[in-house]
């Protein structure tokens, strides 16, 4: 019986989800079914006491696509991207409201527009300003002792344990993001537990052109379908890593992450969804 609160489905599109399984150990609950829409992805559990349904948009687990059928794939290398897999964009993009002048909420309503018109983010910037120069804007912002900070602070808690794990594990780490050659730098400052750092301003393609993934090929060890990219982001990550050959895995969270999350594409092209960083290492193993 499919435990669900009155009135649920009124104007969204639900559907019941295969594959899901829940972390849950909880036996004061049990898990009735699972539904999703464009937007989240939860499950209805019944209370067992009450008996009345409860939402729990945080016990899914590791929902594994059609195209990651094994219990755990074998693998030689993860590549991860940068922003929203392993920072947090969040005081980035609000240094760079300030420094255009919008307040941080506005900036951040106007970018989740421009990303729900299937825009690139960097078309933000024209709204405010048109005719802005992000490449000219970011130097100045860095002559003016402004620039991008990257530190602990901006690591996600979950980055650094997962990459130490993958590593322990004997798997080959490694990130490329479509960064400037600056944040390589600040990223290995940050001494992570990786085995190679390289961004796109250093490799002279981004992201989502293909001859970027044609690089992480040649990146990380492994036949492309020896490598996992794991990102945040549809356009970016998941659909053109998919179209190398590589496996995929795409993160939900930061604003593309939770919007696209069940978006046809990217469960079409996913081998993984996952919530947290913390799932991956239990999804992969190293070639022996
Ligand atoms: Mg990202």
């Amino acid at each position: 019986m499919i435990a669900r609160p009155p009135g649920a489905n009124r104007g969204r599109r639900h559907q019941t989800r295969q594959g899901l399984r829940s972390i849950d150990g909880d036996d004061t609950a049990k898990v009735e079914t699972c539904h999703a829409d464009t937007a989240s992805v939860w499950i209805w559990i019944a209370d067992a006491r009450t008996g009345a349904p409860i939402r729990q948009p945080n016990r899914v687990l590791a929902r594994r696509t059609s195209l990651a059928m094994e219990a755990t794939v074998v693998v030689r290398s993860v590549v991860f991207d940068v922003g929203e897999t392993l920072l947090d964009d969040t005081a980035e993009f609000g240094r760079w409201a300030d420094w255009i002048g919008v307040p941080r909420h506005t900036f951040s309503a106007v970018l989740g527009a421009v990303t729900a018109q299937g825009h690139d983010n960097a078309e933000t910037f024209q709204y405010f300003k048109p005719g802005f120069d992000l490449v000219k804007e970011r130097q100045a912002r860095e002559d003016a002792g402004a620039g991008e900070v990257i530190g602990d602070a901006e690591l996600y808690p979950d980055a650094r344990p997962c990459l130490r794990e993958l590593k322990v594990r004997g798997l080959w780490v490694g990130i490329a993001g479509n960064q400037t050659t600056r944040a390589a730098a600040l990223l290995r400052a940050l001494d992570l537990p990786v085995d190679d750092i390289a961004t796109s301003g250093e490799w002279g393609v981004a992201k989502p052109q293909p001859g970027f993934f044609e690089r992480v090929t040649r990146f990380a060890p492994g036949e492309p379908h020896e490598i996992v990219y794991v990102g945040d982001h549809r356009d970016n990550d998941i659909v053109p890593a998919h179209a190398a050959g590589l496996r995929t895995v795409l993160l939900r969270r930061g604003p593309w992450g939770y919007l696209w999350a069940e978006d046809p594409p990217v469960v079409a092209t996913a081998d993984w969804i996952i919530n947290s960083l913390a799932e991956l290492p239990d999804l992969v193993r190293p070639l022996s």
